[in-house]
């Protein structure tokens, strides 16, 4: 492509609406646009890229065993309310964008695609002589996020490569899964980005393996917890651990004590000189369930630790048809105002004890009026401990469970696991953490949909049972920018080869000198041709301003055809390293064709 000829626009500043690097230097390359919130023109440039990632990633899905297909986007609410979702997305979630059509019909914009395949699943396979088969499409998707960010990052419209195999069992479903990390790893490194395996968070779905791809950067949304030997990484929502061992408790005999003004860990322990290792915390929280209905969950843990809200999710999403619920709407930690609509009296906040009396909660029908009273492990072990006496401004000390405190009977591990802990596979390593970008995420998810929208095949015994499936996401756009949150310096971006808009420019330094010009163009006409994808900066341009836009952009390799010319060669200068070399004119074209062949052209 000859700049001339472009919708070429770079900006010098960096654009007020940008927070992180790679989201800053696509706009100001001229990649992307803003339309509105989360949304996004994809310039010729960054249609180029996008082209590129989607291409190794169908060649990957291809190579394993994959086929092509493409779903409608606009997808009637019938199909979501057979799988149980309809509610949770367009209400609770709030993820789905739906509307109603002429014909009074609902209508949601596929934030994902479960119910439809599941529904092609349900009419088309018929016996286990079709199994396994896997789809997959790459689309745009819809999402309403609640925090649109970082550009292409967190979109409220973006490309995604989403697949569903469908599996007679979960033997089979396992080497559907394991094809597909295989395709992961190959698509994320013939990228050219580095990245790390993580353990996920399945949710609520139950004991299914689900696995995410992370781009390692420092902008990235999410944390990794991982160990040197390269033998556990964990999303920190899903990472266990072994906490760091208990202080003694310095307290012998239980005793009310007057601790003014401890409403904190940090202020208590300074009082009363001890480690926080020695306090069962108790956390409040406010769940609702789909049903509408209402539980205090009374969290104790140990007062070094956090809880984790996503393990505490899970467990609580278990707990559901406990309360006559399919699932959990909403956890939060209640303020003031939010006790107010179901406390009877003044909770005693930063003296609360795992006793809290019951009368505290106000009856009413969508309330349950008891606390639901969950232990981590970690407060589970402890002796002697300190814990609120559920009046302000006292505590106790040297408390035990089984003789001042019951135990509740729920425990579980709803710890967030921490940098420094000792790792659970071997006590020797310790957790390290990193940042990452989700780019990928695989997910064995079992009957979940086909036994609630009916999708049976006939096994060989002739019995009738639900497929099993696998779902696996890659965030084509997503992906696209992390790598240029992963490579870039103070000059613009550096894109890997394989996924940069054009492996080459040429710079005509001036383009009033005719044989500058005339070498220009013919290098031009004869890489294109060769497969070296190039473009000509042809414009009227001072030369500075040509070289600050080329490393802006971030094209792998900038041919000048300047002063060298008159011994028959051109300056090539490589973007990453910044390394200049002069070539023979006689052999650029095969030079450059050698830097970029490992590179599939599309
Ligand atoms: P996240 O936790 O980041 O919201 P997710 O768990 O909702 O991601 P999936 O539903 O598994 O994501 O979607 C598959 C992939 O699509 C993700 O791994 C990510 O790369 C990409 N993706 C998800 N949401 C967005 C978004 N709002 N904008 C851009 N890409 C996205
Ligand atoms: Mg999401």
């Amino acid at each position: 492509m000859r700049l001339s000829q472009m919708l070429f626009v770079t900006l010098r500043e960096d654009p007020a609406e940008a927070e992180i690097p790679s989201h800053k230097l696509l706009v100001r390359a001229g990649y992307i646009r803003r339309i509105g919130s989360g949304i996004y023109a994809y310039l010729p440039l960054m249609w180029r890229v996008l082209q590129k990632v989607s291409q190794i990633v169908r060649e990957e899905m291809n190579a394993a065993g994959a086929e092509e297909c493409l779903l409608p986007q606009l997808q009637p609410s019938e199909l979501w309310k057979e799988s149980g979702r309809w509610e949770t997305y367009t209400k609770a979630e709030g993820i789905m964008f739906s509307l109603i059509d002429r014909q009074e019909r609902e209508l949601g914009l596929g934030p994902t695609h479960e119910e439809v395949i599941t529904t092609v699943a349900k009419d088309m396979i018929r016996s286990y002589r079709q199994l396994p088969v896997n789809l997959y499409q790459i689309q745009t998707k819809f999402r309403d996020e609640i925090r649109p960010r970082f550009g292409l990052m967190r979109g409220r419209e973006f490309i995604m490569k989403d697949a569903y195999s469908f599996n007679e069992d979960e033997a089979s479903l396992q080497k559907s899964y394991d094809a597909m990390d295989q395709a992961y790893r190959n698509i994320i490194s013939r990228c050219g980005l580095a990245y790390r395996a993580v353990e996920a968070d399945s949710g609520a779905i139950g004991g299914s393996a689900s696995q995410e791809f992370m781009i390692l950067a420092e902008a990235g949304e999410d944390e990794v917890l991982y160990t040197e030997d390269g033998n556990y990484a964990a999303n920190v929502e899903k990472a266990v651990s072994l906490p760091k061992d208990v202080e003694k408790s310095p307290f012998t005999s239980y005793e009310k004590k007057e601790t003014p003004d401890c409403n904190t860990i940090e202020k208590l322990c300074q009082f009363l000189q001890c480690s926080p290792s020695n306090i069962v915390k108790n956390v409040l929280y406010e769940a609702v369930y789909d049903n509408g209905k209402t539980v205090l969950v009374l969290v104790s843990i140990r007062g070094d630790q956090e809880v984790n809200e996503v393990k505490l999710t899970n467990e609580l999403v278990k707990l559901a048809p406990q309360y006559q619920g399919n699932t959990l709407l909403a956890l939060t930690i209640p303020d003031e105002n939010a006790q107010k609509k179901w406390t009877t009296k003044p909770l005693p906040m930063g003296y609360i004890s795992p006793s809290l009396e019951d009368d505290y909660i106000a009856a009413g029908e969508y309330i349950e009026t008891k606390f639901l009273r969950i232990v981590d492990q970690t407060a589970v072990d402890l002796e002697n401990f300190v814990t609120g006496a559920d009046e302000t401004n006292y505590h106790v000390i040297g408390g035990n469970w089984g003789k001042e405190f019951q135990l509740p009977q729920l425990v579980c591990d709803i710890r967030t696991a921490m940098v420094g802990d000792r790792a659970v596979h071997d006590t020797s390593q310790t957790l390290a953490s990193a940042r990452g970008i989700e780019v990928g995420h695989i997910f064995q998810l079992g009957t979940k949909y086909s036994q609630a929208m009916g999708a049976t095949f006939t096994d060989e015994n002739g019995e009738e049972q639900p497929i099993v499936m696998g779902c696996y996401g890659v965030g084509v756009s997503r992906l696209a920018q992390a790598a240029v949150e992963q490579s870039y310096d103070k000059d613009g971006i550096i894109w890997p080869v394989a996924i940069a808009p054009y492996h080459v420019i040429i710079i005509v330094p001036n383009i009033n000198d005719k044989n500058q010009m005339e070498v220009a163009q013919n290098l031009y006409n004869e890489l294109n041709k060769m497969g070296v994808e190039t473009m000509l900066d042809d414009r009227d341009e001072r030369a500075g301003v040509k070289f600050k836009d080329a490393d802006l952009i971030g094209i792998p390799y900038r041919v000048v055809t300047g002063r060298s010319l008159k011994s028959g060669q051109v300056e090539v200068v490589t973007r990453k390293s910044k390394e200049s070399q002069e070539i023979d004119l006689t052999n650029l074209v095969e030079t450059l064709r050698n830097w970029v062949k490992n590179v599939k052209i599309i």
